[in-house]
């Protein structure tokens, strides 16, 4: 088998295809990169070879490096990581100076990258050894360095390039947050030198070839008297440029992040030294991340089981379910997203409200986004057409005939919404599948509406649709695996990640969240500074703190669920000191953000300013304030204790689901993979230490479960005993 293919033209242009089988896209392997490494080195040694093209045999170039060797390679401690690493660079290397004299550079033979579309990670890195970057002119193509974003960073040869290419001012955007560029705007902010239509890519490629002097192969960081665009680190203007971008990742990241701290140091260090040199630099920095615990847990959750789940790794046996026509009632708020994702991912719409004016407004929902897009450049009138042309907004039930799943998403009461499902299963046929996207009803209740309980699911969105990436699907007592499948297929056609849970309070995300927030006020309540809670919580890695999160959500809804939570558990219910600042708040109108006024203050547009003065009045700051490991470790315990429990009690079947649909649904700390990796992390044993001392010290709901000290007592953690298998339920 091989990845690479290798053909010599009656011109002496050779031409290596990567065209990895079986796959949709290439992945890099370190067999592949073998493969590649011969074909250079035959390449160069062939007299009649004047230079090279490389290419992909699919509409893309390459996705990146296949991750799963990443985790493989990590199995062989820091010398084999490094060995690899640099055994990378030799080959990027070589390509780079492709055969020339080391003194005169001269007589090296040009090896361009041509790119038919989306060339991510080592895809764009080994393009940047290249002599010259051609990229097919296609608008949906992504050129870019995303490994950020699963906990790692450019480590073959890409941090050393792009800085030394762009300078660190222009690269930043690239390298420390993973910016993906389409190809006119990748050329224009100078990543790749053409934009070429697609039917003249490899003909251009060539004739550059063929055309090519000694000088044009030189890097401008082979080159006597380089100078780093921007200025090196040791000249006045360089040095702002490095005092600024560490202070505007320290303010991103709150340092909890290993990657963007390593990456920042192969860039500082390495523009200090020459380019071999720097690449070591980058290999060392490299090696730490890679044996880092919190990059194996974010490649784990947010790459192979976040995919894994896409691919569908829970879906039940069942025959393709994929949705061609969807009715979605209620045009409010998440009705109107629901719309406008559907919509976008090609499927035919019925959007019902009960007047024809809310369901129109639910309409111009997308409209609006579609014009969003279309100021960004990322949708055409036409486009907007074609999607808006998808939704038909109606009161008329007789419209959903011909539909083959429901999205129920009107007013959160159960009367209602047994109404609507009892009028909607007459006019479907008896084949349709139908979801509510409830948020605190329970499924297997509001399936005693439906004749065909069966076929009744929860899919639960999360707000704003358009962005967030969860989607929550909840299997009620009677749910049918058909149902479960439909979900799933639906799901995948508009391209988020789905987790499928079983029926219970809350389900999983809000049931982790609502004692987060709870935390965050009963702290107020105590007198822990508010602006400590706050910072505690961003400090560890949560994006936003429990205070500013509850206004947010509102304090009126955070009221509703209080009661209807009290009302279920009556003489149970365990969080009367936190509505009694809650119900304070709302008794002097401070409902939240939509308010302009809650636990933070608002000015006349609606920013937030700060922490509303007020709360020092009604709950005086204690004169002893607690140390900040404490407040973390309450903040997140509470979470993720709730995670643990929804597990033994079989609401989550799979901890891959609760830890990528923790990051995903709630922005659970991204940096230590979910609730799940954070606890394997520190060892459930530890975990079970700091659980005594919080409950001993602030009470029960910090008691360890069982599970968490079952694991304890036998020195196991969550993935050793569940791994990617599905827990017993
Ligand atoms: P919303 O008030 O914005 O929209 C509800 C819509 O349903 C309104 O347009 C209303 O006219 C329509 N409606 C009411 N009764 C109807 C009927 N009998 N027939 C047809 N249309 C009817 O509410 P929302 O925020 O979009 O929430 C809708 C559902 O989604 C609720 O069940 C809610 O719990 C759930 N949900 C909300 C969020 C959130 O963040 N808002 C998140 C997840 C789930």
């Amino acid at each position: 088998m091989s990845d690479f293919t290798y053909a010599l033209d009656a011109d002496g242009v050779a031409t290596i295809t990567w065209d990895v089988a079986g796959k949709s896209m290439n992945v890099m392997s370190m067999a592949g990169f073998a493969e590649l490494d011969g074909m250079i080195d035959r390449a160069l040694a062939d007299g009649g070879v004047k230079g090279v093209i490389l290419t992909s045999g699919k509409k893309d170039f390459a996705g990146g490096m296949d991750l799963n060797v990443i985790a493989a390679m990590r199995e062989g401690g820091a010398q084999a990581i490094f060995d690899g690493v640099m055994g990378m660079h030799a080959i990027l290397r070589k390509i780079e100076r492709a055969g020339m004299d080391a003194k005169t550079l001269k007589g090296g033979k040009p090896i361009v990258a041509a790119l038919p579309g989306t060339a991510l990670g080592i895809g764009y890195e080994l393009p940047l050894a290249c002599h010259r970057i051609f990229v097919a002119d296609n608008p949906k193509a992504k050129i870019g360095l995303p490994e950020i974003q699963v906990g790692i960073f450019p480590g073959a040869g890409g941090t050393t390039r792009l800085i030394r290419k762009l300078g660190a001012l222009v690269a930043a955007p690239f390298l420390l947050e993973g910016k993906l560029s389409d190809p006119k705007s990748a050329k224009a902010n100078g990543l790749i030198d053409e934009v070429v239509a697609a039917d003249g890519l490899l003909a251009r490629a060539k004739e550059w070839v063929l055309a090519v002097k000694d000088a044009d192969l030189v890097k401008p960081w082979d080159d006597k008297g380089y100078k780093m665009p921007g200025g090196n680190p040791y000249h006045p203007a360089g040095y702002m440029t490095f005092v600024g971008a560490n202070a505007m990742v320290m303010g991103k990241t709150m340092g909890v992040y290993p990657a963007a701290k390593a990456l920042m140091q192969a860039v500082y260090e390495g523009a200090l030294v020459p380019f071999d040199v720097a690449l070591r630099v980058e290999a060392r920095n490299f090696t730490s991340v890679l044996l880092n615990p919190s990059s194996s847990a974010m490649i784990r959750s947010l790459f192979i089981n976040k995919e894994a789940l896409e691919k569908g790794a829970n879906r039940p046996a069942a025959p393709d379910q994929t949705v061609k026509k969807l009715g979605v009632i209620g045009a409010g708020m998440m009705g109107a997203g629901i719309a406008y994702v559907s919509a976008s991912a090609g499927i035919a719409v019925v959007l019902v409200d009960s007047t024809q004016e809310a369901a129109d407004r639910g309409r111009a929902h997308s409209a609006d986004l579609l014009d969003k897009a279309i100021q960004r450049r990322k949708m055409t009138e036409a486009g907007k057409a074609e999607v808006l042309g998808r939704i038909l907004a109606t009161t008329d039930y007789a419209a959903l005939a011909g539909v083959d799943l429901i999205v129920e998403a009107v007013f959160e009461d159960p009367k209602v919404k047994a109404d609507v499902t009892a009028k909607v299963e007459a006019a479907v046929g008896a084949d349709c599948i139908y979801a509510s996207n409830t948020s605190t009803l329970p499924i297997t209740g509001l399936a005693a509406a439906s004749a065909r309980p069966d076929q009744f699911i929860g899919i639960h969105f999360f707000s704003p649709v358009d962005r967030m990436a969860l989607v929550e699907i909840i299997r009620g007592r009677a749910t049918g695996d058909r149902a479960v499948a439909k979900a799933l297929d639906f799901v995948r056609q508009i391209r988020k990640t789905p987790i499928v849970v079983n029926d219970a309070r809350y389900f999983y995300a809000n049931r982790c969240i609502l004692p987060y927030t709870n935390e965050g006020i009963r702290m107020v309540a105590e007198g822990v500074e508010p602006i400590f809670v706050e910072n505690a919580a961003k400090l560890v890695g949560m994006p936003v703190g429990p205070l500013q999160l509850v206004d947010e959500i509102s304090i009126d809804l955070g009221i509703k669920i209080a009661k209807a939570t009290k009302a279920a558990l009556g003489a149970a219910y365990p969080d009367d000191d936190v509505d009694a600042v809650v119900f304070a708040l709302a008794d002097q109108g401070r409902m939240g953000r939509k308010a302009k006024a809650g636990f933070y203050s608002y000015d006349a547009a609606g920013k937030r300013e700060g922490l509303w003065d007020g709360l020092a009045k009604a709950w005086p700051v204690a004169a002893v304030q607690p140390d900040l490991v404490t407040v973390q470790h309450r903040l997140l315990m509470t979470q993720v204790l709730e995670a643990v429990r929804a597990l033994e009690e079989g609401v989550l079947t799979d901890i891959r689901e609760g830890d990528v649909g923790a990051i995903l649904g709630w922005g659970f700390a991204p940096w230590s993979g979910g609730p799940f990796s954070w606890l394997d992390m520190i060892g459930a044993a530890r975990a079970v230490e700091i659980c005594d001392g919080l409950a001993a010290a602030h009470g029960v709901r910090f008691a360890a479960p069982a599970l968490l000290r079952d694991l304890a007592a036998k020195g196991e953690g969550f993935y050793d005993r569940f791994g990617g298998r599905k827990a017993a339920a």
